[in-house]
Parts: structure tokens; sequence; C-alpha cells
């Protein structure tokens, strides 16, 4: 089963918790072991999975990555003027893969699943397939 779910990213450069409609897919899927594939099809923006308790946790992610990954360098060549979105997005990576138990994710206590937008905004397409283990 695939599902797409769609994401209107509010800023520039954020991170949209997207832990919920995930969940969603899984059970609508009605699959109760398995995995979970979350792939976002973009090149300038990702997913991540790290804590949704404290949301100074995605701010200080994306703070870092802004100094890691600056958006101005003379030394970009892209002509789009978007090169550290593509750079950030390489790095984090555009799939996930979360293993299912009972019909629902097997996520940390702390852990939330995040599409990060760093060339917003804009909408965007989360594709969520469920795998069911034999
Ligand atoms: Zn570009």
């Amino acid at each position: 089963m695939t599902e797409v779910i769609k994401v209107s990213t509010p800023q520039h450069t954020c991170a949209v918790n997207v832990t919920p409609q995930v969940r969603d897919v899984v059970r609508k899927s009605g699959v109760s072991e398995g995995l979970c594939l979350i792939y976002v099809p973009h090149t300038t923006a990702c997913v991540f999975i790290n804590e949704g308790a404290d949301p100074d946790v995605v701010k200080d992610i994306l703070y870092m990555l802004e100094k890691l990954v600056p958006w101005s360098d003379s030394g970009y060549d892209h002509a789009e003027g978007n090169s550290a979105a593509h750079i950030r997005s390489s790095i984090i990576g555009n799939s996930r893969i979360v293993p299912l138990s009972n019909g629902d994710l097997i996520l940390g206590t702390w852990e939330s699943i995040f599409l990060a937008e760093f060339d917003g905004p804009r909408q965007r397409k989360v594709v969520v397939k469920v795998i069911k283990e034999d």
C-alpha cells in the first residue's frame, strides 16, 4: 500500500512533523507487522527522524545546518541559487524506514518523523509505503 501525504511547508527553512499522517497511513493499511518506508521525492527537501518533544531540538538542527552549509557561498555554481538546499537534503537523505509492530510505527519515546524544507514555502509530497512481513 502506498499513499502520498501532501504538506504545505510554512517557511523557507523549517521542519514539519508528519508523524500523525504517517501513522494514519499505517493504521489504514491494516498491516500489523512489517516496514514503513517514508520517501520524499524532492531535491531540496528531505526526511529525518529526531526529537519531537522539545521544538528547540529541531530549531538547533536547522541552525547548525545553516552554519555547516551556508545559504550564500561564492563557490556555488548552480544557477538556481539554492545549492545549500540541495546539499543539506543530500546530507540528510530522502528516505527513512521504520519497523512496524502491532499495527504501529516503532518509534522511540521522543522520536518524530520530520519533513525538512530547505527552499520553501512550497507544496511537498511525502510518499509512505507500508510493506507487510510474510
Ligand atoms: Zn536548484
